[in-house]
């Protein structure tokens, strides 16, 4: 439930230190870690409201499962901080983590081989996920049926928020009592002013700032297409069919199978939460009761109680996403005090704690982590690019 009063103000500041753009949850982390990091004259700049891009429409899900060393690092970092957020963050209402696990399934010798290479990086960063037989599968949902599963791999302290939004208040009320106001304004254009750079905004007025992130999702690629920068992201649909709240317990985990492109979870407050990957992506035409049927067609098969559930309600969102799958972080190359902080291709709610941080220590000239030089705007083009492998 959406709390009738947003932390978000109106009055313009005239010169700020570091203007945020984007009041999504990356802009949000940001702008509570240059808090944190001591920087006082710092303002947020959102076209709507807080979480009214990708970051209002995310689950919730927190995950360590992942095929290269950058996203297993990135994610423990952020799963750590998100573990202890409540302290962290004092927000008003507490968000309710669960570690109800990731379950993803290999109906392959292919698939099974490359899960296993991908625990084995996981367990270098100490992230308890491990392989399973099918047999153990249906120990942890005895619903599955697992005719055609040869192996999985679990994280039992994978899991979701009970309430995403609550992550997203939290952030900015945080942000807010560190003194970063969200101003509502669309910025419709950057110059540079001296040694900074002018905002200008659709509804005319404008802000002088001595750096600017910019944490605008896919729209970042229009702010900065103006200097002649072309980031490489694009948006990619992506389509979540949820149920009314369904009494009995039926599937705890997330379960996903990409090799069926079929993922489902049974929410904490009872509502079934399903997709078939592709739907309506390039090449996979349809409408959303085709996709309804493909659902159906995999739940006979792996989940049959699915069968019963009524979809009730389709939601639609985009992942920015960039040509290996992960962030874009770092300065402009050839823009000076220009950072952009976007591209987050479909993990950015449970990447944010780390972006966050990682942006605070750039921009204070600080060690961030090892991680974070793999993320430069500046490794395109230069085709030494590691494709994260496990998103879905
Ligand atoms: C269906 C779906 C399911 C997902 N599930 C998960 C999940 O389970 N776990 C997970 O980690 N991630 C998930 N994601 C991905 C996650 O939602 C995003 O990666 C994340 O929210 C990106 O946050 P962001 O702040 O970078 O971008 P956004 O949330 O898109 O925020 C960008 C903000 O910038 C503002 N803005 C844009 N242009 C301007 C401008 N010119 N001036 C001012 N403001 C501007 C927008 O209004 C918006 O509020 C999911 C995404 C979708 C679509």
């Amino acid at each position: 439930m959406r709390p009738a009063r947003l932390p978000v103000v109106s009055e313009d500041t005239r010169a700020v230190d570091i203007a945020v753009v984007g009041a999504g949850i990356t802009g949000l982390s940001i702008a509570y870690h240059l808090g944190m990091a001591g920087f006082t004259r710092v303002a947020i700049y959102e076209r709507e409201t807080i979480g009214s891009g990708a970051s209002g429409i995310a689950p919730g899900g927190v995950r360590r499962q992942w095929s290269t060393p950058v996203s297993c690092a990135m994610s423990d970092d952020s799963f750590r901080f998100y573990r202890t957020m409540n302290q962290a963050l004092e927000p008003e209402q507490p968000a309710i983590f669960r570690e109800c696990g990731y379950l993803f399934l290999a109906h392959s010798m292919e698939a099974q081989t490359e899960l296993a290479s991908e625990v084995e990086v996981q367990r270098r960063f100490s992230i308890p996920s491990r392989m399973i037989e099918a047999r153990d599968v249906v120990r942890i949902v005895p619903g599955l049926v697992v005719d055609s599963v040869l192996a999985a791999s679990f994280c039992a302290e994978d899991g979701f928020f009970d309430d995403p939004w609550s992550v997203i208040v939290a952030f900015a009320g945080a942000a807010r009592r560190q003194g970063v106001p969200v101003i509502r304004g669309r910025v419709a254009g950057l110059k540079p002013d001296g040694s900074g750079w002018r905002l200008a905004f659709a509804r005319g007025g404008d802000v002088l700032a001595d750096q600017v992130v910019i944490a605008a999702g896919s729209d970042s690629v229009d702010l900065l297409a103006a200097f002649g920068i072309e980031l490489p992201i694009r948006p990619e649909p992506r389509h979540l069919f949820f149920s009314d709240p369904v009494a009995d317990r039926i599937c705890d985990p997330l379960v996903v199978s990409n090799e069926k492109q079929f993922a489902v979870k049974q929410l904490s407050d009872g509502q079934f939460l399903t997709s078939y990957l592709t739907a309506g992506r390039e090449g996979s035409a349809g409408t959303p009761e085709a996709w309804k049927a493909h659902i159906a067609e995999l739940a006979s098969e792996l989940l049959p109680a699915l069968l019963d559930v009524r979809l009730t309600h389709l939601v639609k969102g985009y992942y920015d996403m960039t040509p290996d799958h992960q962030p874009i972080v770092g300065l402009v190359p050839g823009l000076n005090g220009m950072w952009v902080a976007a591209g987050l291709s479909g993990h950015g709610f449970m990447m944010a704690p780390a972006i966050g941080r990682a942006v605070a220590s750039l921009i204070g000239d600080g060690e961030p982590e090892w991680y974070v030089r793999e993320l430069s705007p500046a490794r395109f083009g230069n085709g030494t690019l590691t494709a994260e492998a496990r998103v879905i």
